[in-house]
């Protein structure tokens, strides 16, 4: 059975006491054992990373950013491996595993432009004699906090900007597929990243907590569920420190009675079962406008029958399984909820087969029709390939639906009409919103965050405001006088 320990100050280490067994969902199969890291041994870790801290922020931007350059050629060679890691732990296909590196991938190349990115502002003669600029320099140790669905892409939202701007990094990957990060941080190395600047503890709310609470971590980056980003905010913000946390969502296509519909049936299916709906920008909800309802579920059903629903490894599937047993089961009682709430059940993915694969976590697509907004099934996140229709009266209705909703991530609209989309983007509650597009999921030199209760703190993350996050800056107003002219003022300092 494989030990997967922590990686710190450049090496792998262990001294945990408690571990977490680690599935392979395909197959129901414990693939391996994670330690769960003592608050000493994440203590042991701050220390370190605090040490390398000194010396890489000195390092210049140029060079930093020249070791993520390595990493990404590292992280593009060793592709099919990573890729297979992420699809044996989380159970995602492999080609929707290599597109989350690429993705994450993104963000490296975004950072690799430090140098650009870390640039101050300056005016010259802001007074007599008188020059000012800015400058923006690194926190100290900053930590990470990741969810179990993107084991490789979230973490990349976070380190590859943090280091490049100075940090060091403390990443706390989920226990169920930490292999991933293990490997990115190994990779990082082999680039020759300094030891101590990229460290991962794995472990569980112990860990957690000795971040959110160590006096020497600046700030805490964290994406999860709602309860627990509000729960790191709080925490982490009352001992002082920097939080970005991102949490839930319900997300709604709102689907108009103009849209092109093959287009938009092929977009749902991409964006509502893809990943098994372990997705925080899946679409969970569509709201049908007018009559739009009926002709899209004659569209939809049939493809929701002919997914190939297997394992991730195999070539050709559509959909892997859930990430776990207790997932699962979650899930599939969500789909119980619905029938006993009353909503029509059109595809019903319970009853799922999967040869050679007993044990493993499957569950087909599910399709609900008629959902109404007082549903426990419309209301909650259930995170797994079940969709649910709701049939709106017009498009006011449909806005707000949405607006109503307690979670704000995105959200996207189908049509043909110019002024729809236009009033939809400017008066939508929702932090990211697509035309036409299905997921949008900004790029690596945008800022990617929801509104509402998908995520707590004011910055996003990557892109500019990923650079903000993870600097703090500095403002300085310099004269340089001659010896005559240098006099004590006993006011207000004003410029002449
Ligand atoms: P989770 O909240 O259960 O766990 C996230 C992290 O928090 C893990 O590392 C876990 O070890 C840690 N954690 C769990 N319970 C804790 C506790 N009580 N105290 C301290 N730490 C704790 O989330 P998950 O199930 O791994 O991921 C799925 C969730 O993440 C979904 O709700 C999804 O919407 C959300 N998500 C959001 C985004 C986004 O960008 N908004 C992106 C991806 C996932």
């Amino acid at each position: 059975m494989q030990q997967i320990n922590h990686y710190i100050n450049g090496q792998h280490s262990n001294q945990s006491e408690r571990s977490s067994a680690v599935f392979e969902p395909a197959t129901g199969e414990q693939r391996a054992s994670v330690s769960l890291a003592s608050a000493a041994e994440v203590a042991g870790a701050i220390e370190l990373a605090k040490k390398a801290h000194g010396p890489w922020s000195q390092m210049t931007p140029l060079n930093r950013s020249r070791i993520l350059f390595k990493f990404k050629a590292l992280v593009e060679a060793n592709m099919d491996e990573l890729a297979a890691m992420i699809t044996r732990e989380h159970g995602k296909v492999l080609d929707d595993a290599k597109g989350e590196i690429i993705r994450g991938l993104e963000v490296v190349e975004f950072a690799c432009g430090i140098p650009h990115l870390l640039k101050g502002e300056h005016t010259e003669q802001v007074g007599g004699g008188v020059d000012a600029w800015t400058l923006n320099q690194s926190l100290g140790v900053v930590a990470g906090i990741a969810p179990f669905n993107f084991p490789v892409m979230v973490p990349m939202w976070m380190f590859p900007i943090a280091i490049a701007a100075g940090n060091t990094f403390i990443m706390k990957p989920s226990e169920k597929d930490p292999s991933s990060v293990m490997r990115m941080a190994e990779l990082l190395s082999e680039a020759g990243l300094p030891d101590g600047v990229f460290n991962v503890v794995n472990g569980d709310k112990e860990a957690v907590d000795t971040l959110l609470t160590h006096q020497d971590v600046q700030a805490v980056s964290f994406v999860g569920s709602t309860p627990i980003a509000q729960y790191i905010y709080e925490t982490a913000s009352k001992h002082g420190k920097r939080v970005q946390a991102l949490g839930g969502a319900k997300n709604h296509m709102l689907l108009m009675p103009d849209a092109d519909l093959d287009q938009a049936v092929s977009a749902l299916m991409g964006a509502a079962y893809g990943s098994a709906g372990e997705r925080c920008m899946a679409i969970s909800v569509v709201l049908a406008v007018g009559d739009a309802g009926d002709a899209l579920v004659d569209k939809l059903l049939p493809q929701i029958k002919a997914l190939r629903v297997g394992n991730g490894l195999e070539t050709d599937m559509d959909m892997g399984p859930l990430v776990s047993a207790q997932h699962l089961d979650k899930v599939r009682s969500y789909v119980d909820i619905g029938v006993a709430e009353g909503a029509t059940l059109l595809a019903d993915g319970r009853q799922l087969s999967v040869a050679d694969h007993q044990q493993g976590y499957f569950l087909g697509g599910c399709l609900f029709d008629h959902v109404t907004p007082e549903m426990t099934i419309y209301k909650e996140e259930i995170f797994g390939p079940v969709l649910a229709i709701v049939r709106v009266k017009d498009y006011a209705q449909a806005l707000q639906l949405i607006n109503e909703h307690e979670f704000g991530n995105g959200t996207a609209i189908f049509t043909q009409s110019g002024e729809a989309a236009r009033h939809f983007c400017h008066h939508v509650q929702v932090g990211m919103v697509g035309v036409n597009v299905p997921i949008p999921v900004p790029m690596a030199f945008h800022s990617f965050g929801g509104w509402k209760r998908s995520l707590f703190g004011p910055l996003h993350m990557h892109g500019p405001d990923g650079v903000r996050f993870y600097t703090k800056r500095k403002a300085i107003t310099a004269r340089w006088p001659k010896p005559k002219e240098a006099q004590a003022e006993f006011v207000m300092p004003t410029m002449k």
